[in-house]
């Protein structure tokens, strides 16, 4: 039996990925990126293996994606993050449908990507400029109202009182007005809800730079927020498809693309580059980032 793995470096987590050649996952691993990078990427990886009792002998091909990818010197392969979080959503969410847009959030960017009949990338926008709609913002927010991070969807569900307006476009300024809400009595709840409801207006304005086609997929670490979802669809109108394990999808794609080199069920795959950035973050003004 043949093994790939997947490693997604992000800017705030390292997710791994192994699959066997039936496309099955046999292992998945998330842990801090940090900033020995190539070092806690590689822990996490031989851990994970040592978890599902593989050795790095196993894995017949590994491919790496994610901001930190060329970090990782051992890789067969390297990918963009972009292509491997398509391909990703293509597998995973076969049992829904065609998936035609994808709306990603990370810990430091936010993107749109659109795909055509096949799966293909035709077109994408990313914010990575700002980070207001990340899920820096979030880890910030629930830092400010001294939740964890996992409890921002719970607390969205819990709200009694209409969702506060938190207008800051900036997570510098949005921190301040945070503090600023829970001095004039708002409920942490309110606040939390208020917070979803901006980041999602957020988003959905950054998607539609791409146009926005059915079906919808959301992953990316934020995408485990419960609350988000639920104001991001409010938002948007419509339902979305929310893998079992959003993070870890772009590790997955990796994966798949691994396995696909490798020579088994090689598929049709238009490979991304960052030359094809159609909308870039658009740079911090201040307090001014729309
Ligand atoms: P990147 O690939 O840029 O490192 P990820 O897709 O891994 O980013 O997302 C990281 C973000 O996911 C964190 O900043 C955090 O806000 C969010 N996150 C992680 N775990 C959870 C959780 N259990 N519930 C809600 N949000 C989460």
């Amino acid at each position: 039996m043949d093994y790939f793995a997947g490693i997604d470096i992000g800017s705030t987590a390292v997710k791994i990925v192994v699959i066997d050649e039936d496309r099955q996952v046999i292992g998945n691993k998330t842990a801090a990126t940090g900033a020995l990078v190539y070092k806690n990427a590689q822990t996490a990886f031989m851990n994970l293996l040592g978890e599902i009792g593989l050795e790095r002998k196993h894995i017949s091909y590994l491919t790496t994606t994610g901001y930190g990818r060329k970090l990782f010197p051992d890789a067969d392969e390297t990918i963009s993050e972009i292509t491997a979080n398509a391909v990703g959503a293509r597998e995973v969410g076969k049992p829904f449908g065609t998936i035609r847009t994808i709306i990603n959030i990370g810990g430091q960017d936010s993107k749109g990507i659109s795909l055509d009949e096949n799966g293909n990338v035709t077109n994408f926008a990313m914010n990575d400029r700002c980070a207001a709609g990340t899920g820096r913002f979030l880890d910030m927010a629930a830092r400010n109202l001294e939740i964890e991070v996992s409890d921002l969807g719970p607390f969205h569900f819990k709200a009694q009182g209409t969702p506060a307006a938190v207008n800051a476009t900036c997570a510098v300024f949005a921190e301040s007005e945070i503090i600023g809400l829970l001095g004039n009595g708002h409920e942490r709840e309110e606040i939390v809800q208020g917070i979803h409801f901006s980041i999602a207006k957020r988003t959905i304005r950054l998607v539609k730079r791409v146009g926005i086609e059915e079906l919808i997929y959301f992953d990316g670490g934020p995408a485990l927020n419960t609350g988000l979802v639920a104001a991001l669809e409010d938002e948007l109108g419509r339902r979305l498809v929310i893998p079992p394990l959003p993070q870890i999808t772009t590790a997955y794609g990796a994966a798949i693309i691994g396995l696909e080199s490798h020579g088994f069920e090689k598929q049709e795959r238009a490979e991304v580059g960052e030359a094809v950035v159609v909308f870039s973050g658009h740079g911090c003004q201040g307090c001014s980032c729309g």
